[in-house]
């Protein structure tokens, strides 16, 4: 399968779609390749009374902060639910999610590398 974008993102969970966040934000454009049919699949098959570690604070993704009324350490449902409406707020964030169990993406000879990644901001 060709995919014509700057870049390719695999997974759509915390990295993937901040890495997608940002990206829109510089103007490149981006196909996330995601195994399942969620975003933040990992995060749903943790056990249920799990707390993140790390203070909301510091956990955010780039452009939007945690709900001001969760706790220091929200709970898992609430990460699943704070990813979710992080992919919606972006938008395009992911704008495709492709069943890619095992896959693996090669850039096609002679096609220019996208270069790297300037101006992105974190914004909260
Ligand atoms: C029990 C536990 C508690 C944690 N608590 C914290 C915490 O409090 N604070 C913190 O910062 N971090 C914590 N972490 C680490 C946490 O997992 C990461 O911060 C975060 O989830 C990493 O995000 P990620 O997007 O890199 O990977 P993941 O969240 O693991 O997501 C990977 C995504 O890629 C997809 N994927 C994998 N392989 C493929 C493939 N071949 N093709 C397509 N899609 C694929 C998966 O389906 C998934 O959606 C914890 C981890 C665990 C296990």
């Amino acid at each position: 399968m060709a995919l014509d974008a700057d870049a390719v993102i695999i997974g759509a969970s915390a990295a993937g779609l901040a890495t997608a966040a940002c990206l829109k934000q510089t103007g490149r454009s981006f196909e996330i390749l995601e195994a399942t049919e969620v975003v933040g699949n990992t995060w749903r098959h943790h056990y249920d009374r799990l707390h993140l570690h790390t203070p909301k604070s510091g956990s955010a993704l780039p452009g939007l902060k945690m709900p001001r009324e969760w706790p220091r350490y929200p709970a898992r449902d609430q990460v699943v639910d704070y990813l979710q409406h992080y992919r919606a707020r972006h938008g395009s964030a992911p704008a495709t999610t492709r069943r890619s169990p095992g896959s693996s993406v090669a850039r096609e000879p002679g096609s220019p590398p996208a270069g790297p990644v300037s101006g992105a901001r974190a914004t909260s």
